[in-house]
């Protein structure tokens, strides 16, 4: 079936914001005006402002030919609103720009908004503005997500203790080894395009990958439990450069085990498959969009029955350096990308 293709010149620049954005209900208090002026107004009623920005570009942070755009809108939107909880706050607002070749219809970046939309529906914050532009080759992508926070509950990487318990939420790895997969099937297609791919089985890591999803529950756990992370960040890249970010601003040293990093069934089989190593998919690769956090040991007991939650870790005295116990009984220093076998 041919698809319909409306050429967005057409439509002219305010056009285009009028059609994208023609459905828009404001959710927040907060957004006092949205789109549709020079600029929004927020009113956060005394509580304070979080904000994050984000830029991704074709052929960088995303490949169109394996990444639906409703997707690629959905998770563009969900990695900057991972940043504001990674705060501990409540993300309300965001702003989207984008810039496109005339490569793309109307109905291509329609797509791409239905994604934005959804990402907005399910975490209940406001469109309230943004940018359209055009580009000579390829799509650029530009979010800002605006949180609120009562006043000084934010939560910096700075200030884990020592003693304090290492924990993360989910499971990690699996966005990794999702992309390592539609890669190999990109090459796969490329060079013999009858061949279909089959990954009805990895849907898992697939999804992981393509949409990801924020930690708003956790979040929301935490407060409920009126637990108050000593630390805390997303792991937008590897487990082990996040938890080096912690220990260097915190000025500590850290222990990790290996053995409690949480990893899903999915991933170390298909891992197998591929030949690579479990652990380093999760310590190396990135985008699991988990949140990684220190805590006082007195608020164990709170959260030892959340299976979202596994503690991984303590942090340490900075003269102890940063290492990772393995299975094995070895010790290895903690590097950016997994650990380094030669330097003990
Ligand atoms: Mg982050």
């Amino acid at each position: 079936m041919e698809q319909e293709r409306t050429e967005i010149q057409d439509l002219g620049e305010f056009g285009l914001i009028d059609y994208l954005t023609r459905n828009i209900e404001i959710q927040n208090a907060s957004t006092v005006l949205g789109v549709g002026d020079d600029a929004a107004v927020i009113d956060h009623f005394g509580k304070q402002t979080v904000i994050s920005t984000d830029m991704l570009v074709e052929g960088i942070h995303f490949d169109l030919m394996y990444t639906p755009l409703k997707h690629l809108g959905y998770k563009a939107v969900v990695v900057n609103l991972s940043d504001i909880y990674a705060m501990n706050a409540t993300p309300t607002q965001i702003t989207v720009s984008i810039a496109f070749s005339n490569r793309f219809s109307l109905e291509a970046l329609n797509e791409f908004y239905e994604g934005v939309y959804a990402a907005c529906e399910k975490y209940g914050v406001d469109l309230i503005g943004g940018d359209t532009s055009n580009s000579q080759k390829g799509f650029i992508i530009s979010v800002t997500a605006i949180g609120e926070v009562t006043p000084d509950q934010f939560v910096k990487r700075s200030t884990a203790e020592k003693g304090d318990l290492l924990c993360v939420t989910g499971d990690l790895g699996a966005a990794y080894l999702g992309l390592t997969l539609l890669e190999r099937e990109k090459k796969i297609y490329l060079e013999s395009p009858e061949v279909k791919p089959d990954l009805e089985d990895q849907t898992y890591i697939i999804g992981r990958q393509l949409k990801p999803e924020a930690r708003k529950d956790i979040i929301e756990f935490l407060q409920q439990e009126d637990i108050k992370p000593t630390s805390m960040m997303d792991v937008s890249d590897g487990l082990s450069s996040e938890i080096l970010h912690i220990a260097k601003q915190s000025n500590l040293g850290v222990v990790l085990y290996e053995d409690k990093i949480p990893i899903a069934q999915e991933s170390k089989e298909i891992a197998m498959k591929f030949g690579l190593d479990p652990t380093a998919c999760a310590l190396s690769g990135g985008e699991d969009y988990e949140l990684l956090f220190t805590m006082k040991q007195a608020d164990y007991d709170k959260i030892v029955l959340n299976e979202q939650i596994s503690v991984i870790g303590y942090m340490t005295d900075i003269t102890e350096g940063a290492h990772i116990l393995t299975k094995g009984g070895n010790k290895y220093k903690l590097v950016a990308q997994g650990w380094n076998a030669f330097q003990q």
